[in-house]
């Protein structure tokens, strides 16, 4: 199922590294080390009908869109089942979305609260590839 985001328009770009989003979950609590995949823009959805096709909460992968470990990116650049550091937490690659394209990550934020998804605006960020150690 293609998902067609429609994109969260902003006004301010942040110019601090402050980021709201409060750590969910963990997905991996063994060793890992982080590789540099380069500064993506970050912007933010939310489960509305605005921000999906569906307003399920299901993702291009299947599983529930969950706040603080799901991201959608392009898959061509970072596969599903990604995981990625963001800003000092872990996410993963679960979904995906029309104008996500390149160096782009679109992060969940949770529910229907799309003034909630919009405050947290776009930036730019370095985002790292969780190597995870077996
Ligand atoms: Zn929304």
């Amino acid at each position: 199922m293609e998902k067609i985001f429609i994109f969260l328009i902003v006004i301010t770009i942040s110019v601090s590294n402050v980021d709201m989003l409060e750590h969910v979950e963990t997905p991996y609590q063994g060793e890992y080390e982080k590789v540099s995949v380069g500064y993506f823009r970050i912007v933010h959805y939310c489960r509305c009908v605005r921000c999906t096709n569906s307003g399920n909460g299901i993702t291009a992968t299947g599983v529930e869109a969950t706040e603080g470990v799901t991201v959608a990116a392009d898959w061509n650049v970072l596969p599903p089942g990604t995981r990625i550091y963001l800003n000092g937490n872990i996410y993963t690659v679960q979904d995906r979305g029309g104008g996500v394209r390149g160096n782009m990550i679109d992060r969940y934020i949770g529910n229907f609260d799309h003034q909630r998804a919009l405050r947290y605006g776009v930036f730019y960020a370095e985002v790292f590839k969780i190597i995870e150690f077996e």
